[in-house]
This record gives C-alpha cells, sequence and structure tokens, in this order.
C-alpha cells in the first residue's frame, strides 16, 4: 500500500483514518529526485478538536479500564507489529527522508519498535517511593506516592528521524496511561500514519492514539499545543519553535518537555586513538546527511596532531558514497527537502566571505538529470574561522563541521561550552584521567567519550541551555508522563 507511487496519507482520529474536513492537502515530495511521495490531509482546527475529544473521551471511557499488565502487553504488540511490518516501516521513511537503507534499516526503524519494547518493561515493572515517618506521638505515619497519567499528551516531532523521535514519545505516554494526538512532521508524515494502522491491529481502542498532519502556525501543530484540553506537551524540533510552543502551553499552566537544538562540539586531544577519532567524527559531523540533533559542527583538535586530523578527516569524508535510499552501499541521502537545502547551502557561502578554508566539499554534487531536483548536497569541512563567526555559533543542521585547533584543556573546554546550546559532546583520549576530569564541565546534557550516538534507552536524554528543559529515557519519561499524588497515612 504505502509503496504505491501515489497515495493519500489522511489523519487518523478515534480509530479511523480519514481526510480533513476542509478538504485540504498538501504535497510530500521525495528530497531524493522532486517526485510526489503522498498528498498529505491537512487536519483543520475542527479535526485537531476531534482528534483531541476523541483522546479526551478515551482517557476515561476505555484506557483506564484496561489493567497495568494487560496496558504494556498491548505496548509490546505494537513493537512486535512494527517488526512483523518491517518493510513497510521501511519503505515509507526512505520515501519521506531519502536517508539510506543503511541508515534506516539499523537505527530508526529497530528503535522506532526498541521504544515500545522498553517502555513496556520500564513502566510494568516501576516501583513507586515509601517514606516512614517518625511522629510527635511515637506512633509514625506512612508516605507512599502513586502515579496517574497526566491526560492528552500532545506529541509534535521533527523530520529528522521521524519514527524514532515519535516513538520516543508516544511509548512512554501511551504505557503511562495517557492518550495522544500526535503531529508529525509535514516532511516526514508517513511512517506516523503507519502506526495508526498498527495500533487498530493490536487492538488499542479507539482515540488512544490519534494523528493530525499539518504544519506549526496557523495549522494543526498551533491548533493542537493550544487547545484546552491537551494536559501536557512533548516537543521536539528547532529552539525557536519551542519557545512559542512554551509561551502557549503557559496557558492553562501545563506541562512541557522539549528537546532542542544543538551544536555540539567534539574535543579531540593528541593522545587519543586516532584511527576512532577520524571514524568517529566522519560518523558524528554526516550521518543522516548531518541531520541529527546530536551531530558534531565544532571539532577542536589539539594542535599537534591538528594537520594530520583535518587530513585524515578529509580523506574518509571523500569517500562517503551519494546515492538513492535502496542502494545498500549508499553512505549519504540529501537533504529534507529544497528549501532546507537553501539554508545550509547559504551557511556554505557565509563560511567563504567570512575566510574559511574548504578543506571539502563547499557546494552541491553532480548527480546527473535523475536527482536534479533533489535536495543533493556535499558534505563540507572548513577550518580558519574565528569563533565569533555565524557558521561556528548557528545551528546549521546539515553535513558540516568548523576544524578549530587548541592548546590547553582549558582552551578547548571554554570554546567547546561558549555557545548558548548545551545537548551533547564528545571527548576522544585515551587519558582515563583526563577524560573523568573534562567530562564533567561540559555544559551539556549528555557527554560520549570515544563514542558517539550510543544510547542506552534507560538513561536521561535532553539537552541544557537552549537545546531543551527536562528529560526523556527510561524512569524520566515516567515522570514526565505521569502526575503523582502522594499519600499520608497517620498510625
Ligand atoms: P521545527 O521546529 O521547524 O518543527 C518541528 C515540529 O514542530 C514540526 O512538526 C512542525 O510542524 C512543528 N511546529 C513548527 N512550528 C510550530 C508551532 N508554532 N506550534 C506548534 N508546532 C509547530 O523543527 P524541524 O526543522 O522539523 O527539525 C529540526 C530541528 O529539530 C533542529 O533544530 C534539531 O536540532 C532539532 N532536533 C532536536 C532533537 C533533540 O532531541 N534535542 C532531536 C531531533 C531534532
Amino acid at each position: 500500500m504505502l509503496q504505491s507511487a501515489l497515495k493519500t496519507t489522511q489523519n487518523f482520529i478515534a480509530g479511523e483514518f480519514c481526510s480533513g474536513s476542509s478538504q485540504k492537502f498538501f504535497d510530500n515530495l521525495s528530497p531524493v529526485d522532486g517526485s510526489l511521495v503522498s498528498r498529505v490531509a491537512e487536519a483543520s482546527e475542527a479535526d485537531v478538536d476531534r482528534a483531541v475529544r476523541a483522546a479526551h473521551k478515551a482517557l476515561t471511557g476505555t484506557w483506564n479500564t484496561i489493567s497495568l499488565g494487560e496496558r504494556c502487553d498491548l505496548i509490546r504488540d505494537v513493537a512486535n507489529e512494527i517488526g512483523r511490518r518491517f518493510e513497510d516501516f521501511l519503505a515509507a521513511e526512505m520515501a519521506d527522508t531519502g536517508k539510506p537503507h543503511s541508515l534506516a534499516s539499523v537505527i530508526d526503524i529497530p528503535r522506532g519498535a526498541a521504544n515500545f519494547r522498553i517502555f513496556s518493561d520500564i513502566v510494568r515493572y516501576a516501583s513507586e517511593h515509601v517514606y516512614h515517618q517518625e511522629t510527635a506521638d511515637g506512633l509514625g505515619a506512612l508516605n507512599y506516592t502513586v502515579r496517574k497519567p497526566k491526560g492528552v499528551i500532545g506529541v509534535i516531532s521533527p523530520w529528522n528521524l521521524p519514527l524514532l523521535l515519535m516513538t520516543w514519545k508516544v511509548a512512554p505516554a501511551l504505557a503511562c496511561g495517557n492518550t495522544v494526538v500526535a503531529k508529525p512532521s509535514e516532511e516526514t508524515p508517513s511512517t506516523t500514519a503507519l502506526l495508526g494502522e498498527v495500533m487498530n491491529t493490536v487492538g488499542i481502542p479507539a482515540g488512544v492514539f490519534n494523528v493530525v498532519h499539518g504544519f506549526g502556525p496557523g495549522s494543526a501543530g498551533e491548533f493542537l499545543t493550544k487547545h484546552p484540553l491537551v494536559n501536557a506537551i512533548t516537543f521536539t524540533g528547532e529552539t525557536r519553535t519551542g519557545e512559542a510552543i512554551m509561551k502557549v502551553a503557559a496557558t492553562g499552566v501545563r506541562d512541557i518537555s522539549s528537546e532542542l537544538g544543538g551544536k555540539n562540539a567534539s574535543l579531540v586531544f593528541a593522545d587519543c586513538d586516532l584511527d576512532k577519532a577520524v571514524a568517529g567524527t566522519v560518523r558524528s559531523a554526516f550521518t543522516n546527511t548531518g541531520q541529527v540533533c546530536l551531530c558534531t559542527e565544532r571539532v577542536y583538535v589539539e594542535r599537534p596532531i591538528f594537520d594530520e586530523f583535518v587530513g585524515r578527516l578529509k580523506a574518509a569524508t571523500e569517500k562517503l558514497r551519494f546515492g538513492p535510499p535502496g542502494e545498500k552501499d549508499t553512505d549519504l541521502g540529501p537533504l529534507i527537502s529544497r528549501k532546507h537545502r537553501d539554508k545550509v547551502l547559504s551557511y556554505y557561502r557565509a563560511a567563504v566571505e567570512d575566510g574559511a578554508t574548504v578543506v571539502t566539499g563547499g557546494g552541491v554534487p553532480e548527480l546527473g538529470d535523475t536527482f536534479g531536483e533533489g535536495a543533493w548536497i556535499q558534505p563540507t569541512i572548513w577550518t580558519g574561522l574565528r569563533e565569533d563567526s555565524r557558521v561556528v555559533r548557528e545551528e546549521i543542521f546539515g553535513p558540516c563541521c568548523h576544524i578549530q585547533p587548541f592548546d590547553t584543556e582549558e582552551d578547548a573546554v571554554r570554546m567547546a561550552n561558549d555557545t548558548q546550546y548545551g545537548l551533547a559532546a564528545v571527548i576522544w583520549t585515551e587519558n582515563l584521567g583526563r577524560a573523568h576530569r573534562l567530562a564533567p564541565k561540559m555544559e551539556t546534557g549528555i557527554v560520549w567519550v570515544n563514542t558517539w550516538n550510543l544510547r542506552d534507552l534507560r538513561t536521561p536524554f535532553g539537552g541544557a541551555k537552549q537545546s531543551g528543559i527536562g528529560r526523556e529515557g527510561g524512569l524520566h519519561s515516567i515522570e514526565f508522563y505521569t502526575e503523582t499524588t502522594n499519600i499520608c497515612i497517620k498510625n
């Protein structure tokens, strides 16, 4: 069904697929060659209202009548069903994003299923705190906490890891007993729509999970966040969008969790394993064509190995192969859209205007007529920019990085932390003492030492500074997706 060349992607409300009441559609174009992937039904304000009311009704009408054990079984069934329909999800994700098979089949779709599997287990086995309190009469009191779902959760996600990031929020929200109205990015609606089919197949009651399609301001995103029956909002996307959503969430004092932009640094010390550091930096700078919030756009290299590191990174980068998603040896797909490529290319020009040395790349690759309407771009490395250059300070979200030399640990840490963002940092060193000394000094939510993007889903994930508010992952997700009531019983 999804593999067909032309199709309509519909909203999923109260267990049924439907076009919007306004009968408005927008085009979902392939970034590989500009062809039409699907026509997407844009949800009107009335459609979003219907979806939120369906979620609100399901909260008490059906979902809360199912025991915790049965609920977690259903969440696990969702994981299994994604596994059973692996090829459908894979085809849909590759069609929307153009990302290579080697990435989507190993990261995006397996993680989509894993998110449901792990949160089924975590919520099933989560424990509560009990406090025995001493009292003046000597009899004491018992305090214990019960957790309850927060209510209707509005989930808004971006286009770079569509299924992975959507399910990262939907799975714990549902496992904790909430109901969900999800709005995927307008660029990548297909796998979230497929998730609606999966929910019906495994028997998740109608209204527990709903999908509305559309854009941000004046469209489904805004209609969802401002709906008074949405009890909490979880958002992944740009920092500016996060700020706008926070303002809307203030009305009604609604909870918000946000995972926002980054301008991540990597510190490469002369005592590193250079083979690992070069291979790791190729991954951290260019995976998903640089469109991962955790990607490294600033690399700081200790001066004695600077020239060698730059030369080896250039050579490794020039070996990356462009290609359509289905070809097994493709390393690099296109950017998500022509619009995003225009933005990234404007930074490529700004780097040159600011005096950068272009080590490799800097433009658009020659791939022939077939891909002429696509959003292809060269992976790019610069040196020689000042730290206050726009290219060094602003998130580009493309396959590019700037490499700067440093002389001391203090300089490296100072430059890495000199940013409004605080998502992730990487340290390459074989000196364990240095790793332990520096890691806590990084002003980021995550630090990797001698690796990048190695994730244990039980650990807290999120950013410091303007990279977000709150942490999700493992028990941290349960904190966000539940409300606690403390009960104190006097003996
Ligand atoms: P974006 O902020 O433009 O859009 C994200 C989502 O928000 C989309 O679904 C969009 O339709 C919706 N939206 C936009 N304006 C809205 C509004 N006013 N109200 C409600 N919804 C609105 O982000 P993007 O371009 O899709 O994604 C790229 C960004 O996401 C980058 O900044 C990247 O760093 C960030 N990101 C962060 C993480 C993380 O975990 N920290 C992960 C992935 C991506």
